[in-house]
């Protein structure tokens, strides 16, 4: 993954690059901002160009070449220079005396561990989470301080990348303070936050500070389109619903949601039917729940309630130039056309508020039937 591979983030990504160049690398850095833009994929490719046994270098930039041996592992992840900090789960308490963090873990745990570690390095996008952990804790700190004055004798530069640097239990933080205050030769350290204010203002004072800014619409999309080669008016839709996180963006490629909100439209149209309707809705709603789940489930009523913003902004602009659900385009017409006073804003509160009892877990079944015929309801104005 040379810069290229990292979606938009160009301010960062220069920031970066003239750091390089002008032999100017901060001890340690915080790169803080929201979650899935990218800030793991960047420090990783930061540590990797520096390491680079022949990085191609222009005025301006400096490219890891991607080939070398140097950059192979840290691709993979397996570079000597390389150290990753991140939550694991507590363990087992009998084996508390361990130097190891690891030891303390069973061999499930490990499994886990050593999957998702192969998962993130073929997909640096990927939300990097190992269950049951959520905090740093001083042990880890100590094993890779440890590591870091083995290697330091070695060729390039050691990086210390620390993930949700935010977990870091109190006692793992002030240990890590001892860190940032001496500095060991040759060791670059990379805490990766979402909020800065989590950290302890000690800390903060000793890095560099660079805010990622969430990801454009657009970013998004090329990124989506040159990924995972879906058409661009479902990657525009992807886009718009992912928060500027391309991470998410990519869960909503993957579980193909975009089709169940097809489906929640068709059930739309089954409820708004004249005569028999409700054995058929039922049915529909049933199979729903039986093939997705109510993560799902939530997607696809976000992207129904942007058909019913689509709609309405058709009628108001009376143009389609706003629409996102652009696949879509002629049944929104129709629909906006022929329920001319229907009221979209009651319509979204009501969705809303489906999505919100699937969080609470209130049985999926029943919400969607509910949500069905108020909406219905409104349609028809009748109770
Ligand atoms: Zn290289």
């Amino acid at each position: 993954m040379s810069w290229d591979n990292i979606i938009g983030l160009e301010r960062e990504k220069s920031i970066l690059q003239r750091a390089i160049i002008s032999n100017r690398i901060a001890q340690s850095y915080l790169f803080y901002g929201n979650e899935g833009i990218g800030k793991k994929a960047m420090a990783l490719e930061f540590a990797k160009t520096i390491n680079c046994q022949s990085p191609i270098v222009d005025e301006n930039s400096i490219y890891a070449c991607d080939k070398c041996p140097s950059c192979m592992e840290m691709n993979n992840l397996s570079h000597p220079n390389l150290h990753l900090i991140y939550s694991i789960p507590a363990g087992k308490a009998s084996d508390a005396k361990s130097d190891n963090p690891f030891a303390k873990l069973d061999e499930k745990q490990i499994t886990e561990i050593q999957e998702e570690l192969k998962v993130f390095s073929e997909d640096k996008y990927h939300k990097f989470m190992i269950t049951g952990s959520h905090n740093i804790k001083i042990d880890q700190i100590r094993d890779i301080k440890r590591k870091v004055s083995l290697t330091s004798g070695a060729a390039g530069k050691s990086f210390v990348i620390i993930f949700n640097a935010e977990e870091m239990t109190r006692e793992a933080a002030n240990g890590f303070l001892k860190t940032l205050e001496e500095p060991t030769e040759n060791t670059h350290i990379i805490l990766i936050v979402q909020q800065r204010e989590m950290l302890l203002n000690t800390i903060l004072s000793r890095t560099q500070q660079i805010y990622f800014e969430d990801l454009t619409i657009d970013e998004i999309k090329n990124g989506l389109v040159s990924r995972y080669q879906i058409d661009e008016q479902k990657a525009k839709l992807i886009a718009v619903l992912s928060n500027g996180s391309f991470t998410s963006a990519q869960n909503y490629a993957k579980n193909q949601f975009t089709d169940l909100r097809i489906e929640l439209i068709e059930i739309f149209r089954t409820a708004l039917k004249k005569g028999a309707y409700k054995s058929d809705l039922l049915d529909k709603i049933n199979l729903i729940i039986k093939e997705n789940d109510s993560k799902q489930i939530i997607s696809a009523l976000l992207l129904f309630e942007l058909w019913l913003r689509d709609a309405y902004s058709y009628i108001k602009t009376n143009s389609e130039d706003k629409i996102i659900n652009l696949d879509q385009t002629e049944s929104i017409r129709k629909f906006a056309n022929y329920f001319t006073t229907f009221d979209y804003f009651k319509a979204i509160e009501i969705i809303e508020n489906s999505i919100i009892s699937i969080k609470k877990n209130v049985n999926i079944q029943l919400i969607l039937v509910n949500l069905y015929l108020s909406l219905r309801r409104l349609v028809y104005k009748f109770c």
